[in-house]
């Protein structure tokens, strides 16, 4: 697997070289992000269902052990293995000891964000096991030994043509080929063989009912289905925050699911998993991985609300300008930047700057998480911590020293305007990042407030004598210092 060792703006600065990628990537996901919003345009109830969802989660929030317990003990009775992990260790230990005790070295994969978040494929393969992701997209990437760019279109930010080139190369299409449809049908005769060979399947879980022990996965391509029916083994992986109380509440999920990440009514299949058919063996691994220690920080327990549909990340301006492969982490864009921080604080202390706070992800959210006031919090808590870059560091302490007085601002103003008339290359330079996209603007000969002062004292009636900026009407002054 391709390892991405830098920052969030080194790694933007690399997908943004290529201009005409930036553009169609941008334009794709907001063509979704409009999808997204019409489809909720026609449910009238679409605030009040994403209120439900909300409160729903907040209860499980609190009472998860509850829950969990409840959702144990019904799996249990449907005839499940239940298993529990505390960490991406724990967990894939589990698979791989279940598929050693079958001596089984074939598994096929349906989506699974958390077993990306645990690198199941990289420590089952080390082991001799022969992994196989069956979604399309997540297929791709693993062809291309790269991760998913987005929770929901994990290939989002490759062109047809490059797809076509990757399967040429690991399935043998015709080289040139790159119509998507062609494309697809090699891809789904190559998987069928795949489905019916293998003994042993792995899925996600969007949903698990406590009340029921049955748990629900949605895909648009069947693949999951496909796994499940044919296989002698069938592992679930699911974080504990998939819980929902009861099997009245998925009705509300599973529209708001479909339409935020896609703009669909519903999901083309949304499978329910009860209990194995005969002669099959069913597996569900419930994994904590910092879940547990999200949940005791106050800030941002809410980020467990998230039920994975990708919209926050579809209209993000930095995330559709940036690409997913730029936040290094599995899950990218505004929620990933939530989580991230919780799993490895250091690490990932540069993701919460990477957005505008523009709040559109809340806006767009199903389950309501205040995902830019979020941001906003790790910001100030990676700073305390200490794990903020030392140039922003530096930075703001600079700016509290300016905002902190008014003596303070004016010097600062005042060298500031000097430093632009006379030694403009101490500012305007490569080592500026802000420099690097934009000009800077020519510096006013004075202050909005040496203006106004000087206006005051030369006359109490006659206020028409032009203001600090040539050209500009006397009663609009655009410096605002
Ligand atoms: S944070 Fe909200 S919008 Fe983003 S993926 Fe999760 S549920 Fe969807």
């Amino acid at each position: 697997m391709k390892t991405l060792t830098k920052d969030h703006p080194a790694l933007a600065e690399e997908f943004i070289k290529d201009e005409e990628r930036t553009d169609w990537h941008d334009g794709a996901l907001w063509w979704i992000r409009q999808k997204r919003d019409m489809a909720s345009k026609q449910i009238p109830e679409w605030e009040a269902l994403r209120d439900a969802a909300s409160r729903i989660k907040s209860n499980v929030l609190s009472n998860l052990h509850d829950y969990l317990l409840e959702f144990e003990a019904n799996l249990i009775k449907n005839g499940i293995t239940v298993h529990w992990a505390a960490d991406a260790e724990e967990h894939n230990q589990i698979v791989y000891s279940i598929l050693k005790e079958k001596e089984i070295t074939q598994l096929v994969k349906s989506k699974s964000m958390l077993t990306e978040e645990c690198h199941l494929n990289e420590y089952l393969i080390e082991r001799g096991v022969d992994v196989i992701n069956s979604d399309l997209g997540e297929y791709i990437q693993q062809l291309d030994n790269e991760p998913p760019s987005h929770i929901v279109l994990p290939c989002i930010h490759k062109r047809k043509e490059e797809i076509g080139e990757i399967f040429h190369e690991h399935i043998g299409t015709p080289k040139g080929e790159s119509d998507p449809t062609t494309l697809t049908r090699f891809a789904r005769r190559h998987l069928r063989n795949v489905f019916m060979t293998r003994r042993a399947t792995l899925t996600g879980v969007n949903f698990a009912v406590a009340e029921t022990g049955e748990y629900v996965v949605c895909t648009n391509e069947g693949n999951a289905d496909m796994g499940a029916h044919l296989s002698d083994v069938q592992i679930a992986s699911m974080g504990i925050e998939k819980i929902i109380p009861q099997k009245q509440h998925l009705g509300i999920f599973l529209r708001l699911l479909a339409r935020s990440g896609t703009g669909q009514p519903i999901t083309i299949y949304s499978s329910h998993f009860k209990k194995p058919r005969k002669g099959q063996e069913m597996h569900l691994i419930l994994v904590d991985m910092g879940r547990t220690r999200q949940l005791g920080r106050p800030d941002f327990r809410d980020s467990l609300k998230c039920i994975r549909c990708g919209a926050c990340m579809n209209t993000c301006p930095v995330y559709r300008k940036s690409g997913g492969l730029s936040y290094h982490n599995t899950i990218a864009g505004p929620i990933g930047a939530i989580l991230a921080p919780n799993l490895d604080m250091q690490k990932h202390a540069d993701l919460p700057f990477a957005s505008t706070l523009c709040g559109s992800c809340s806006n767009v959210c199903p389950v309501k998480i205040p995902i830019h006031e979020q941001l906003y919090k790790w910001r100030q808590v990676i700073v305390q911590e200490g794990y903020a870059a030392n140039t922003k560091v530096l930075g703001m302490k600079a700016m509290a020293w300016t905002l902190s007085s008014p003596a303070s601002y004016l010097t600062a103003g005042k060298a500031a305007r000097w430093v632009l008339n006379n030694i403009p290359v101490a500012i305007n330079n490569k080592l500026n990042p802000w420099y690097k996209q934009r000009d800077m603007p020519d510096s006013p000969k004075e202050s909005f407030g040496e203006w106004y002062a000087r206006n005051q004292s030369s006359s109490s009636v006659n206020h028409r004598d032009g203001g600090p900026f040539t050209n500009e009407p006397v009663n609009q002054p655009t410096n605002h210092e």
